[in-house]
């Protein structure tokens, strides 16, 4: 049995990593023991290691089933570009291929097999799964996307309900299922489905603490703050819109504003939605604005942010459209635009379902979803919430810990809305009762004649707006009910008489316009930031040359290290995390050089000077004067002043005196001093006639080199 301090070194070996992630080391060592397991983990927890290091350490082969195959591309060539003997069987290959990767496999070259669950228990297969077994071994079978087993998932597959079948064939060799499907159902479901035996079972939190959320208002000009908030953004992102015109409408126009943005949506064509990802995924391009047609199949760890621009359907699949970002684990942004009108959008769209029981559940869903954007809470409790799992207390990193809305007393606004209410006989809606204490002028007013009621006009002084934001709020506190059978007639509740009793007080939390920036996400000292910025070119280079996506080659996290850490020897390269065996040899070079060369330039203070200052600095150290060196080189004297001043300035060995006279020298830098050094022009008119520009840039130079000293 491999002890705590070998399984590390194993971890750093073959993936380069310094520690497990939570729940990753017990995990591998279960599967050591052969056990079945079910691992769910959120998304960016880890689940892949929980298979692979197991398959590297056991003897024979671990079979990997998975349902995409874009998904098993992405980790056979992260594995191989880890050095490990990984492969994929599907429907992509030719013949040729598939018998070459057989033959490859059956030679024993191969630890980790990735196939497709069609594939897998198909005629044709099952005979070499067999040769398999009892040439080299099969150690486990790891079904990834576990939940495609169950119907009660989000993803239902009827293939993966044939892997029973692999149980009865197999009954000794173990199973892993994985997932990241939090409802209770699902799982139940997954270990029936599968008939695990006896299973260790681990649940890992779903908190995502790396990621910040935010809720912002919309704007009215909700466009120019999605500009503001992607130009405030470091790295890749997505935009989510709810439809594929305005997903197309969205990425034009940030095209249009500089940003590299491509749309995807499920009315494009196979070949140019490919091709679009592709793009992200290489980072290519920075933004991806998509519908949710983008989801499942999307394996980029590097994702910085995640835009709604319009509401998501429910907070599952907030969850899940925002989890995409951060699954590195370094720190990532995920933000809601948040507006009202967006509540008619949807709402129009719930009229439109034609089953009372769809449109009720998405209500529910959508009441849900409003609790998230609007609620005073930790965003991130009520999201847990959700998943029946508790959080407690202060997260610090979201908008609601970081920055607690003001709360307002608006009892006595609660008491003018709840009392019109009343009088209009708790027959109206939300819209009709705002339109009566505004004292609106339309026909269905007076046809009911509540222009004669008491409250008609009273609520002049609120914006509809400010009016909608206390319903909504009456409504998120319980303190008025709403029905829920297409009609959204407002009634009164026990709370809502206590507050016309004044028996029972209403607060509400007041929006305002969000802060210019949620937060500084990463702070970096400069330098290490432009070092960065080169590692990530040349990264990109790399896997340009290598056809692979660049997260393959190192993590963002890694490159953070170099950055931060500036090994200079390959040891030293050997110690950050991310850099294991086979990519010290194969990139350490490549990195170290780069590394070495931006310290050097550091060390520097100034840059040196270029092939023609130089010559002129040769003439000039010659003993030339500078009609002689302008002479010699064929260019103006101002020229020659140019590259002198510029040679001064990278404290090349020039001496002022012989070029100012001292007397003129005096006055030069009195002026600089009193109006500043930035116009020349400025300086010549304050100065007057008698001064030459040629000296004053002279002195300039001599004046700036003595200042950077
Ligand atoms: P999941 O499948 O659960 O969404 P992955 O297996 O893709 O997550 O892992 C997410 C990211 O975390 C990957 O980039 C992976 O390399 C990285 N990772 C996994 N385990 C560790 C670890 N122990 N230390 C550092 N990074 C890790
Ligand atoms: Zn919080």
């Amino acid at each position: 049995m491999y002890q705590l301090h070998s399984l590390e070194e194993a971890l750093k070996h073959f993936f380069g990593y310094d520690t497990f992630r939570p729940g990753q080391q017990q995990i591998v060592e279960e599967a050591l023991q052969n056990r079945d397991l079910l691992i769910i983990m959120p998304t960016g927890g880890g689940k892949s290691l929980c298979f692979q290091l197991p398959a590297l350490l056991k003897p024979g082969l671990t079979v990997v089933v998975s349902p995409l195959i874009a998904l098993m591309q992405d980790q056979v060539c992260a594995l191989q570009d880890n050095g490990i003997g990984a492969t994929f069987l599907n429907s992509s290959l030719s013949y040729e291929q598939v018998r070459s990767r057989e033959a490859a496999i059956l030679d024993g070259k191969i630890k980790l097999l990735y196939v497709a669950p069609e594939r897998l228990l198909g005629e044709r297969f099952l005979p070499f799964l067999e040769t398999l077994r009892s040439r080299i071994g099969i150690s486990a079978f790891a079904i990834d996307e576990a939940h495609c087993v169950s119907e009660w998932g989000h993803d239902f597959r009827p293939e993966y309900r044939q892997l029973r079948q692999l149980r009865q064939r197999y009954p000794d060799i173990p199973i892993l299922a994985l997932t990241a499907t939090a409802t209770k159902r699902v799982q139940q479901d997954i270990l029936q489905q599968l008939t695990l035996r006896s299973p260790g079972i681990h649940i890992a939190s779903f908190n995502r603490p790396n990621l910040y959320y935010d809720v912002q208002p919309k704007q009215r000009q909700s466009y120019n703050q999605l500009l503001k908030q992607i130009r405030s953004q470091n790295g890749s992102g997505i935009v989510y819109c709810l439809s594929r015109r305005k997903v197309d409408e969205v990425a034009s126009r940030l095209q249009q504003d500089g940003i590299d943005a491509l749309p995807y949506h499920a009315g494009m064509n196979d070949a140019d939605r490919a091709d679009n990802q592709t793009r992200f995924t290489r980072d290519d391009v920075q933004v991806m604005v998509a519908t949710i047609a983008f989801g499942m199949g999307i394996n980029k760890p590097d994702v910085r942010f995640v835009i709604h621009y319009d509401l998501p359907r429910n907070l599952e699949s907030y969850y899940q459209e925002s989890g995409r970002a951060g699954r590195d684990g370094e720190l990532a942004n995920c933000t809601l635009l948040f507006s009202a009108a967006d509540i008619r959008t949807i709402d129009y769209l719930i009229e439109q379902k034609p089953n009372p029981k769809e449109q009720r559940v998405a209500r529910q869903q959508l009441r849900q979803v409003l609790d998230y954007a609007e609620g005073t809470d930790c965003r991130r409790t009520i999201q847990l919430r959700y998943f029946g799992e508790r959080f407690q207390g202060n997260c610090g990193n979201c908008d609601n810990c970081r920055s607690p809305k003001p709360v307002e007393d608006w009892t006595i606004e609660a008491q003018k809305f709840l009392s019109c209410v009343a009088r209009c006989q708790e027959r109206f809606g939300a819209t009709h009762i705002i339109d009566v204490l505004r004292g609106s002028k339309k026909q269905k007013i007076e046809q009911y004649g509540h222009h004669l009621l008491s409250t008609y006009g009273i609520g002049q002084d609120k914006s509809i707006d400010a009016w909608k934001m206390l319903v909504r709020s009456l409504l998120h506190q319980g303190l008025v009910d709403e029905t829920t059978d297409g009609y959204r007639v407002l009634k009164l509740n026990k709370l809502s008489w206590e507050v016309l009793r004044k028996q029972r007080s209403v607060h509400i939390a007041v929006t305002q316009a969000p802060a210019a920036k949620a937060f500084d996400i990463n702070p970096r000292s400069a330098e290490a930031e432009i070092l960065f910025e080169r590692l990530r070119k040349l990264r990109k280079q790399i896997a340009d040359a290598q056809s692979v996506p660049p997260y393959v080659v190192f993590a963002d996290s890694s490159l953070k290290l170099m950055a931060q850490q500036q090994p200079q020897t390959l040891e030293e390269f050997a110690q950050i995390s991310g850099v294991g065996t086979h990519k010290l040899t194969q990139y350490g070079d490549k990195f170290l050089s780069e590394i070495r060369g931006f310290c050097q330039e550091q060390q520097l203070p100034v840059p040196l000077p270029s092939d023609t200052q130089m010559a002129t600095l040769q003439l000039y150290q010659q003993g030339l004067n500078i009609e002689e060196i302008a002479q010699k080189r064929g260019f103006t004297t101002s020229t020659i002043i140019t590259h002198l001043s510029e040679l001064i300035e990278m404290k090349q060995p020039i001496d002022l005196n012989q070029l100012v006279l001292p007397e003129q020298q005096k006055p030069i830098l009195k002026a600089i001093q009193t109006i500043g050094a930035d116009s020349l022009k400025n300086l010549r008119e304050h100065l007057g006639e008698s001064y030459s520009y040629e000296d004053i840039r002279l002195v300039r130079a001599w004046w700036r080199r003595e200042r950077d000293c």
